[in-house]
């Protein structure tokens, strides 16, 4: 079993501002966060990164755009909008091996990133 740093958020072993749980994924705040509002969306199930996931486990990203989008709506954030994001392996900048997606909202955001 994999063991990432969000894994043990999960568990509880290190304090993290958990905003939403279910059976699928978890949502909490980024501890260093690169806009007013970021927050992680991590599924449940363990794939180190989005080259891992199989078609037949498209739901499990797809759950993670639905409920950033739902956090989003909560938060009152939908109507000025948000950015997701993934990163994915060393030109991505992934450096936790769970798959995630980031949730930016808050300000309006700069362009892409580019090398
Ligand atoms: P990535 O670079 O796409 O793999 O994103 C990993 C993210 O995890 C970064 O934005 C980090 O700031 C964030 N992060 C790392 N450790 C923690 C932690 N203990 N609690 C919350 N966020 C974290």
């Amino acid at each position: 079993m994999s063991d990432t740093i969000f894994h043990k958020i999960l568990r509880r072993e290190i304090p993290a501002k958990i905003v939403y749980e279910d059976a699928h994924l978890f949502a909490f705040h980024d501890i260093a966060p690169q806009a007013p509002v970021h927050v992680l969306f991590v599924p449940k199930q363990d794939f180190a990164t989005l080259n891992d996931v199989p078609d037949s486990d498209a739901l499990v990203i797809g759950r993670l755009a639905t409920a950033a989008a739902a956090y989003a709506k909560a938060q009152g954030l939908a109507e000025d909008g948000y950015r997701i994001v993934m990163n994915c392996n060393g030109d991505g900048g992934q450096t936790v091996f769970q798959i995630h997606l980031h949730l930016l909202a808050g300000a309006p955001l700069g362009r892409f990133g580019t090398p």
